[in-house]
């Protein structure tokens, strides 16, 4: 028997988006007016933020509440935001969905504008909680394009960047895309972190990756979130006691004692000897010496 949904009454719904919102602002997901939240209360209509108000001050009377159509049943002095239509997208795409969060991190705005998805399998949480996360083609924000680039996905993802603007989540309630959200950007440091900074990441092997998903499975997440790429072999199994070794270690060179030539030592001194001479020449000059002497 499938249990009937149960969904959040309007003013649990209000206090949700208002909570979001202030971690959202708190965290520095959004500047200025950035970013927008919304939650499903019944199968056919959403509460969500309105344009033009920063997520971290907002009041429960400035909500705005429509149809999945579009249609606004409800208003206070705002207008609904223009990216609304992305939300409304993400709930006809997917009936499963229960809020949408959207937002400008910067470390996953940062890999949106590189172009980069968020596809490494090396983290546990990041694999469980979200997938993978795909960066979708650029479109102008507020446009109808953006809803048409991110309809392919909603269904088997929980996630996505929009290439050159910002990040994308949804989950069965409005608590889980926020903490899918706070996932991508967490995902995304790691990854920067790892590649970028400390320049070496193990991979989890397709086993590993393999176990995680039989997890995902297990807490009743329905959409795949698609497959990192992982390794045959596992890199990660051996404790790791001590790793201060230093990474490029200096060649063995063996020691050199600084030993003058001839010629050098007899410009530096503005004397003759044998300091520095060479065998051969040390026998010549004593040959040398010995048939003067016999010549006395
Ligand atoms: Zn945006």
């Amino acid at each position: 028997m499938h249990e009937m949904k149960r969904y959040p009454t309007d003013d649990e719904a209000k206090k949700l988006i208002c909570e979001i919102g202030r971690r959202m602002y708190q965290k520095n997901f959004v500047a200025a007016n950035d970013g927008n939240i919304s939650c499903k209360v019944d199968d056919d209509i959403i509460w969500a933020t309105p344009t033009g108000v920063s997520k971290g001050f907002m009041s429960e009377d400035i909500l705005v509440k429509l149809r999945l159509d579009g249609t606004v049943l409800s208003q206070g002095p705002l207008k609904p935001s223009s990216e609304i239509k992305m939300h409304l997208r993400v709930y006809n795409e997917n009936p499963e969905v229960g809020g949408v969060c959207h937002a400008h991190p910067p470390v996953s705005t940062s890999f949106a504008i590189a172009g980069m998805s968020l596809d490494k399998a090396i983290y546990p949480e990041a694999l469980v909680n979200l997938g993978t996360v795909p960066c979708v083609h650029y479109e102008t924000p507020g446009s109808q394009g953006i809803p048409d680039s991110i309809a392919p996905y909603c269904r088997d993802y929980n996630a996505l960047l929009l290439a050159n603007h910002g990040a994308l989540s949804w989950g069965r309630d409005v608590m889980e895309a926020w903490y899918r959200l706070e996932s991508v950007e967490h995902y995304a440091m790691v990854i920067m972190y790892t590649g970028n900074i400390i320049g070496k990441a193990n991979v989890l092997s397709c086993d590993q990756v393999g176990e995680l998903m039989e997890i995902r499975k297990r807490m009743g997440y329905t959409s795949g979130g698609g497959m990192p790429a992982c390794t045959a072999r596992p890199t990660n199994t051996v404790d790791v006691v001590a790793s201060n070794a230093p990474v490029n270690p200096a060649p063995e060179t063996p020691r050199v004692l600084k030993t003058y030539g001839q010629s050098e030592a007899a410009s530096s001194c503005g004397c003759t000897g044998s300091a520095g001479a060479s065998e051969a020449e040390l026998r010549a000059i004593t040959q040398a010496v010995l048939e003067r002497l016999k010549n006395l």
